[in-house]
């Protein structure tokens, strides 16, 4: 039996995560919604998904019929037929569409990073939530920086209980299919307090590490990939081989060298280029080898996060998880990881 997937909102995050879908064995793509006819719209359909209008307005049907994109009908002809939605729909209309559509028609839902952690039952990620958030209604599968530093803190606590985690997380400004937004030409903290809100989303995943992490961040001009330098205060006295031993044996965790050409973000991407990687992702949390460094009990290390893709195999663990597919988190880890190729 395969469960039926509706994706709201092919974006950035829905149309990977609607590709990520039709590759498992368990699952199936009922559909996906655009508000507007463009070329995603239009690829979509070519792709084989059945398209359907986001905003749920007949007359709206007409703006694809009027570019030849063929519409199957609004979101609220389809819902009802969907065991769970993944919404991708841009920051703060998750929530909207959580009260107006997905909760009045009583179907599971997953929101995205974008919305916020108490406006769902509670917040994802495989490592750590996989067995909270089973059989839930609405998930929320955290953003990609608090993602990447879930998977960091998993490796970590494997080794060495945490006393204290001090986080600096340089954003991309920007997609790369994003031209409305900046800064092209700044270094902009975002947000100017500290701590930012990132370490408190981190808390809705682990609430265990409450009063540990604090986290400061800013923007920069670029599009590829986050950067987030980790400095943590360990319990034990561990050293460097532990921590990347730890790192080999997390999933969906990988070392790059500086020393082989990993100069950089741009050199990862390129990597993703050079394997053929659809899209270039990388869905791993990428970590520079040599920055893993051990300063009496305090932990250091530079992490990339390729801010499209880190999401995308969360969110068919957390479909797996919701709809109690798979009881063992690690099963559905492998068996999304084998169908997406993920190291
Ligand atoms: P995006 O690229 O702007 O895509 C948003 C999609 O939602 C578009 O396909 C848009 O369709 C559609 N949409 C617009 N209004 C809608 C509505 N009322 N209902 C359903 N769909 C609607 O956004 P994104 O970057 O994928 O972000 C989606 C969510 O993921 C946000 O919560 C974001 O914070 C989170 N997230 C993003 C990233 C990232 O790096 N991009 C990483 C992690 C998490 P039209 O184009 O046809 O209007």
């Amino acid at each position: 039996m395969t469960v039926k997937v509706l994706i709201n909102g092919y974006g950035s995050i829905g149309k990977r995560v609607a590709d990520a879908v039709s590759k498992q064995k368990d699952m199936e793509v009922l559909g996906v919604t655009k508000t507007k006819p463009d070329f995603e719209a239009k690829l979509a359909v070519e792709k084989g998904y059945k398209l359907y209008c986001a905003i749920p307005d007949k007359e709206r049907l007409k703006l694809f019929e009027e570019k030849g994109i063929p519409v199957e009908g609004t979101i609220l002809d389809v819902i009802e037929e969907a065991d769970i939605v993944v919404d991708g729909a841009p920051k703060k209309v998750g929530k909207k569409n959580l009260e107006e559509i997905y909760k009045p028609y009583k179907v599971k839902a997953i929101l995205q990073g974008g919305e916020k952690a108490k406006d769902v039952e509670d917040n994802f990620n495989a490592l750590w939530s996989y067995n909270r958030c089973f059989g839930k209604d609405y998930i929320r599968v955290v953003s990609c920086n608090t993602t990447g530093l879930c998977r960091a803190f998993y490796f970590i606590n494997n080794v060495s209980e945490i006393k204290k985690a001090r986080i600096v997380l340089v954003r991309r400004a920007a997609d790369p299919n994003d031209d409305k937004t900046g800064p092209v030409n700044a270094i902009k903290p975002n947000p100017v307090t500290v701590p930012s809100h990132h370490g408190p989303d981190v808390i809705s995943v682990i609430p265990e590490f409450e009063g540990k992490v604090l986290t400061s961040a800013l923007i920069v001009p670029t599009t590829l990939m986050h950067q987030h330098t980790l400095m943590v205060e360990l319990e034990k006295s561990v050293n460097v081989d532990d921590i990347l031993d730890s790192i080999e044996k997390t999933p969906r965790v990988i070392t790059v060298s500086y020393e082989d050409g990993f100069t950089s973000t741009a050199q990862i991407i390129e990597y993703g280029r050079d394997l053929g990687r659809e899209r270039y992702d990388i869905p791993e949390l990428v970590i520079w080898k040599e920055s893993v460094n051990i300063v009496e009990n305090e932990l250091f290390l530079m992490q990339a996060v390729h801010q499209e893709s880190i999401v995308v195999p969360e969110n068919i663990d957390c479909i797996r998880a919701m709809l109690q597919l798979e009881e063992d988190n690690f099963k559905s880890i492998e068996k999304t990881n084998k169908a997406l190729g993920i190291k």
